[in-house]
Parts: structure tokens; sequence; C-alpha cells
């Protein structure tokens, strides 16, 4: 059955750039947010660590010193223009979550607490400063709980355990998304002025991932089908401390706080590789600090592999600290690993953690091909790309990026829709997607969905993960190319209508493997290393050549072309920490 809906905007995404960005829209228009999962259920739930925000409420911090923070940690990849707005809205942002009534954590004088983050330094690099606000390590909770709540009051309407599965182009304007509801198997198609994509991430490539189930990359990959281009997809961030084997974030908060890594002769081994920040340089060198002393044999197994472990040590903490500013990550330690960190180190290995890259936007959340804005498509958060995070993210700007673009994106959408007509649009809209169903459930030759995931996770762990070679890459690509025709021969088990989950899990599968062709291809094509993207065949920067975004498009023959990045205040320099 299908059901056709009008709105003035519809949102996919109930995570925290969604529903902030519902909130703003809602103020002056129709909204709806359609979601996979219950709002309160998104991986923004999950973030622990803090947000940014140069409040400077225990010692001096400037926004200006955070952008150009977020400038070098992205090693000059990131737009300096969306690195100042970023760090000026921020300010705004979490002083008004805090009048929504968000519960940071205080200090005795009343104020927000904020503790240090990787990267976040004062007076341009000079030394670590205080600058994430936490509400204990919860703080993506409390976030999530606090929008929602405003959304109901706004009466933004929710379509919840509804699967995003099409865009609806009309040219060169997007005029609806048509959707799968998971409880009855019907299909729905929103009308709307504005589409906002909100879809979060897709750590789901990798074998080894700090994100929920839900990360598949529905977003992106949705774009990439309507034939848009996506951007520096080759940038994707290994955060250096999962819990061994599971991924499991330990949060950047326990370095924060003064927990150490040390490999197995009990070394802290940063001193070697960042002698300034030590254990809070940047993602992307403390990732590759481990790999490197795994390498070596330094690992606690000492078998020289990847796949060993090191320690965060948190021990000289104290147990009073650790449990009333990381009581989420006691409980990790105890029900993951038995052990309480207080009296044991935690065995940590990089964990595929974030995407800089995804859905390129401008500041205001409007979606560009890299040279014209799509009329009426908008994204924002971690599927998004503005790029404020470039080649390589801090800790603690993700959060920030939520709240500041959606809220901005949100702004726009209320404005932008008072201008232009509703679209014209009816049950055919649903044409493509009951005819990707019916197809996927008349197939004759039967092949599981599992196996195909598990070869293009292990593939991206090992070829395309902490560090690449060209052959890997290549590799990679062939492997995944097959998997993505493999997926042609899948049949599904369950033919039922209600809450049949087997249908989304193919369609997430099937997002999941274009965006890892997607990372795999424009990994290959760029010959450096940049942030996050380590070659070990490329393994300088070479800002003449490679300053630039790359765009791919996926639809049809596969196309990468380029974009330029805004380098007007910081002139690009060799990064040090
Ligand atoms: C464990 C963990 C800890 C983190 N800690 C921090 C931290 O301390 N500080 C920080 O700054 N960052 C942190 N991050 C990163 C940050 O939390 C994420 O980048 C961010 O929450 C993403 O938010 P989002 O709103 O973009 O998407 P999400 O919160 O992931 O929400 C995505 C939404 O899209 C919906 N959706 C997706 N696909 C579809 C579809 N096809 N149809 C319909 N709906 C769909 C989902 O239902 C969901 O509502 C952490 C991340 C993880 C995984």
């Amino acid at each position: 059955m299908v059901h056709v809906h009008k709105f003035d905007t519809v949102i996919v995404g109930g995570g925290g750039a969604g529903l902030y960005a519902a909130l703003e829209a809602s103020k002056k228009c129709k909204t709806a947010v359609v979601s996979k999962l219950y709002p309160q259920r998104s991986h923004t739930g999950a973030a622990q660590g803090g947000i940014a925000a140069a409040l400077g409420n225990l010692e001096e911090d400037h926004p200006d010193w955070h952008a150009y923070d977020t400038v070098k940690g992205g090693d000059y990849l990131t737009d300096q223009k969306a690195a100042q707005v970023l760090a000026e809205d921020a300010v705004k942002v979490v002083y008004d979550l805090e009048h929504r009534g968000l519960a940071f954590s205080r200090l005795e004088n009343g104020k927000i607490a904020q503790r240090r983050f990787g990267g976040h330094t004062n007076n341009f690099g000079k030394g670590p400063v205080r600058r994430a606000c936490y509400a204990a390590d919860r703080t993506g909770h409390m976030i999530l709980q606090t929008l929602f709540q405003q959304c109901v009051e706004n009466n933004v309407e929710f379509f919840n355990e509804f699967f995003a599965m099409d865009i609806i182009m009309d040219g060169n304007r997007a005029k609806g998304v048509s959707c799968y509801e998971i409880r009855t198997g019907d299909v729905h198609v929103f009308y709307a002025k504005a589409i906002m994509f909100a879809t979060g991430g897709y750590g789901r490539v990798f074998m080894v991932t700090s994100n929920a189930l839900s990360g598949t990359g529905d977003g992106p990959a949705l774009v990439a089908k309507a034939g848009l281009p996506i951007q520096d997809m080759e940038f994707y961030q290994f955060h250096p401390t999962g819990i061994y084997r599971m991924g499991v974030l330990i949060t950047e908060g326990v370095r924060g706080e003064g927990g150490i890594l040390k490999n197995r002769h009990g070394t802290p081994f940063m001193e070697e590789y960042a002698p300034t920040l030590l254990d809070l340089a940047p993602r992307d060198m403390v990732s590759r600090a481990i790999s490197e002393e795994l390498l070596k044999g330094n690992g606690i197994r000492g078998d020289k592999k990847i796949n060993d472990y090191v320690h965060l040590d948190a021990r000289h903490l104290g147990r009073k600290l650790i449990e009333s500013r990381l009581p989420d990550i006691c409980e990790f330690c105890e029900t993951y690993l038995g052990i309480d960190p207080s009296e044991h180190p935690i065995p940590v290995q990089p964990t595929a953690h974030y995407a800089m890259g995804g859905i390129p936007t401008d500041i205001d959340g409007r979606v560009h091909d890299g040279k014209r804005v799509i009329e009426g498509l908008y994204a924002a958060g971690e599927c998004a790309c503005v790029s404020v995070h470039g080649a390589n993210r801090l800790g603690t700007n993700s959060l920030l990026e939520l709240v500041v673009f959606g809220r901005r994106t949100g702004k726009h959408i209320a404005d932008y829709v008072q201008g232009v007509d509703s679209p014209s649009g009816d049950a055919s809209g649903a044409d493509t997607v009951i005819s990707r169903i019916s197809s996927l459930r008349n197939k004759k030759t039967s092949k599981p969905i599992g196996p195909i995931l598990q070869k293009m996770k292990q593939t991206m762990m090992e070829q395309v993960g902490v560090y690449r070679t060209e052959s890997e890459m290549e590799q990679a690509i062939q492997t995944v190319k097959s998997l993505r025709d493999e997926m042609g021969g899948v049949v599904l088990q369950d033919s039922s209508s209600n809450f049949n989950t087997e249908v989304q899990s193919y369609f997430e599968a099937e997002n999941l493997l274009l965006v890892a062709h997607s990372i795999a291809v424009s990994a290959k094509n760029r010959q450096e290393s940049r942030g996050a993207h380590a070659r070990s065949d490329f393994p300088e920067r070479n800002d003449d050549e490679w300053l630039k975004h790359s765009l791919v498009r996926m639809k049809g023959e596969i196309d990468i072309s380029y974009s330029s990045v805004d380098v007007s205040r910081w002139e690009p320099k060799p990064r040090t920490y």
C-alpha cells in the first residue's frame, strides 16, 4: 500500500543534527522527521566525552583559537570560513542548549565544567586548553533528550521506524523522499519544499567500529544513487581507543582527564610521537602511533601485528574521579572486559569512528555538486561534509557540528520554504522503491547477506584502514565491486510484511557497499598522506597537487572531480604537536 504525505520540510534522521534542524524549522513551517530508529536511539545518544566551545570557564580561551585548532587538526583541508562559523556559533549554541535544560556537569561556581580533548590548544598551538563542555560521559544522550523534548513541544511530526530509500528529484530540485515503513511493509512518499538528510555515519563499513548498527551511510548512498557527487570519502577517522577486538569506544575524555597510553614495556610512548600534546594529539596521529608501536612489537602480545593492542592506563586518576566523571566508562569496562579501570589498564586498539566525508554542503546546509546548489536539498551532521573537519576531525567537534549546522540548516529551511511553491506529486513517486522491493522478493537464487558484509568489513579494515597502499586499495576495490555484483543474487528468507527487517538489511547492505566502494576509490586516487589518509607509498602531504576536495560520482561510470579548499585565513603549514 502507498501513502502520500505533504509537508513544508521533511528531515530524514532524528539524531542531534536532524532534531536541531527540526526544532528551528518547526518554528515557521510544517515539519516532519522520518527516522529508521526511534529518535532517542540515534547514535548521538552514544556520544560520551563532550562538546567543544571556547567558553573560557577555567582558563582563557577564544573562538579564534578554536577555529585555528580545527583547521590545523584537519591538516588544512578544512574550509576556514566554515571552521570560524563552527567556533563562533559554538558559544551561542552551548548556552542555548543550557537554557533549554541540558544538564551539563558544573564547576563549584556553577559554570559549565570543561575538560581537555585532543588537538584543542590555547594561543594557536602553545599548549592544551580545557574547551570540552560535558555532561559526565553522557553528553550526546543529554543533547538528544533535550532536543527531542523541545521538538515535541514544537509539534514536529515524527514518523518512527520509517526507512528512507529514494530521493525524488525533479531536474535540479529535490522534491520528495520515499520510505519503507518497517512495521507494516507499506511505502510512504513524502513531498516537501525542502528535504534534509541527517542520517549520521557509516562506521559499519569496517570490521572494528565504535558505531551503532544503524551507521550504514544511507544518506550519502541515496544522494550518490541520485547521481550527485559525495565529497572527501577517503578521509575516515580511526579513534585510537576502542576496546580491543570489540571496537566499543573508550572516550578520549579518559585521556582528557589524564589517562595515558602505554606499550608492553609500560612506556608512555606518545612522548616520542607528539612531544607537546602527548596523549592529547589529534586522533589520526595517536592512531598511527599505536599502529607503529604494534608493528614494532611493542603491543601487549608483542607479535608485531596490527591486530595487537596497547594499554590505556587510568589507574593513577583514582576511583573517585573515574566514577564521578567517567561513570559509563566504568560500566563498559566491567560489562565488556570484567575489569575495574581504577585497578587495571584498559586494552585498546584503533576503531573506525567518524566519517569526515559525505554529502557536500555550504555553511547553511545546502547540498551542492561542487558547482551549483541543488534546490530544496539539505544535509547536516555526520552524513554531511561542510567541510569543517577537513582530513581529520578533532574530538568534541562533531557534537558541535551537529548542533551548529543542524541549527543553521533548520533556520535556512524555515526561510527558504516561505518563497517556493509546494512540489506536485502523487503515489507514482513510490514506483522506484516498490519495484526494487518486488524484484528482491521475486528472485530465484539464494545467497545470504551476512557473508557478503563480513567480507566487505574485513577487506576495508585490512586494506583501506589506518595505513594504505596502492596495491591493497586496488584489491579492495575489486573485492567490493564483486561483492556489489553478488548482492544481485541475494534472496530474502522472510516473505512477511510486518517487521520484515530483512528488507531493510538488504538495502542497508547495498548502501554500505556503495559507500565502501566510494571510500576505496577516492583513497586510491589521492596520492599523498593527509590527516586520516595515511599512505605508506606516498608518506608526505602534497599541497601543490592535493590541497583540494575530491568529489566522487558513483552512478554509472565512476568519476572524480575536485573543488578548491578555502584557505583564506591561515596558510597551510606542516603539522607538529
Ligand atoms: C560511541 C561514540 C561516541 C562519540 N562521542 C563523541 C563525543 O564525545 N563528542 C563528539 O563531538 N562526537 C562524538 N561522537 C561522534 C558523534 O556522536 C556523531 O558524529 C554524531 O552523533 C552523529 O549525529 P547525527 O545527527 O549526524 O546522526 P545520528 O545521531 O547517527 O542519527 C542518524 C539518524 O538518521 C536516521 N537514519 C539513518 N538512515 C536512515 C534512513 N535510511 N531512513 C530514515 N532514517 C535514517 C537514524 O534513525 C537516526 O535517527 C561519538 C560517536 C560515537 C559512535
